[in-house]
């Protein structure tokens, strides 16, 4: 058990309008209605011992409106909102390489990255590059991890990891071949950030894989993990895209602040 007790916010610079149907794997399959949905864009931050440590880095502006997604504020701006400049950082933990995950890193010249082994070794292999995973990534922000590496400035890792003392991560597949999720160990327990091994609380609740995968099997087997560190040590799970995060956490403005949400 940590000594920490880590602060932990969520920080929402995006959303997207979408549909179920186009969310979800072979909805269809379901024989439910379609309906509006939406995905919110999170990235996150803990706070403790001293530290400042980053969860992913959001998108880039400009990527974003390349792709037609609607920043509501610049990651880099969200931040300073939260009263966090980039040269206090002290590490950014990289859940998977998404480009809407990976953005901006380049303002923390100096941060140490956290970063998947796997998920790191796929998007700079053969396979990255076919039309069903390439329009995931931006390449700027793969080669920008790269050479963080060849730097020293990464810690790849693998499996269940301690990175600090009450921050754990556990790599999982599924949505992305190598994505990690974190465990938090904050003053009201564990908090699992998800990242996007589960976007969507439904995802969970009615075991409705998300459309976007690498691999079925793993997608489920990322869920039953979940389930299993919310059943067993009473965690707080927070999905990486579900605009209820904000809501749930207190995000009607009552906090206020525009941009985050406090989860613990
Ligand atoms: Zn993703």
């Amino acid at each position: 058990m940590s000594e920490i007790g880590y602060e932990v916010l969520a920080v929402r610079y995006g959303t997207l309008p979408s549909r179920k149907s186009e969310l979800y794997y072979r909805y269809e399959s379901y024989k439910d209605a379609d309906g509006a949905a939406a995905l919110d864009y999170y990235f996150w931050v803990l706070r403790g011992g001293g530290a400042t440590i980053l969860v992913d880095t959001g998108f880039d502006p400009a990527a974003a409106e390349r792709r037609g997604r609607t920043c509501l504020v610049a990651p880099l701006d969200a931040l300073a909102e939260v009263g966090i400049m980039p040269a206090g950082v002290s590490t950014i933990v990289v859940t998977h390489l998404h480009y809407d995950h990976t953005g901006n890193l380049h303002a923390f010249p100096d941060a140490h990255l956290v970063v998947p082994a796997r998920e790191l070794e796929f998007w700079t292999g053969d396979f990255a590059t076919r039309p069903q995973f390439a329009p995931h990534a931006e390449p700027a922000d793969v080669a920008y991890v790269e050479r963080a590496a060849q730097e020293g400035r990464v810690r790849l890792t693998q499996g269940t990891e301690e990175i600090l003392d009450g921050v754990q991560v556990v790599t999982v597949g599924g949505h992305s071949p190598g994505q990690q999720v974190i465990v938090v160990e904050s003053a009201a327990g564990p908090v699992v950030l998800t990242s996007d091994a589960v976007h969507l609380y439904e995802e969970l609740e009615l075991d409705r894989p998300f459309a976007v995968m690498h691999d079925l099997e793993q997608m489920y087997a990322a869920y039953d993990l979940v389930h299993d560190l919310e059943r067993s040590r009473g965690a707080v799970v927070v999905p990486g895209h579900d605009p209820e995060v904000f809501l749930r956490h207190g995000g009607d403005g009552s906090n206020g602040n525009r941009v985050a949400v406090r989860i613990a």
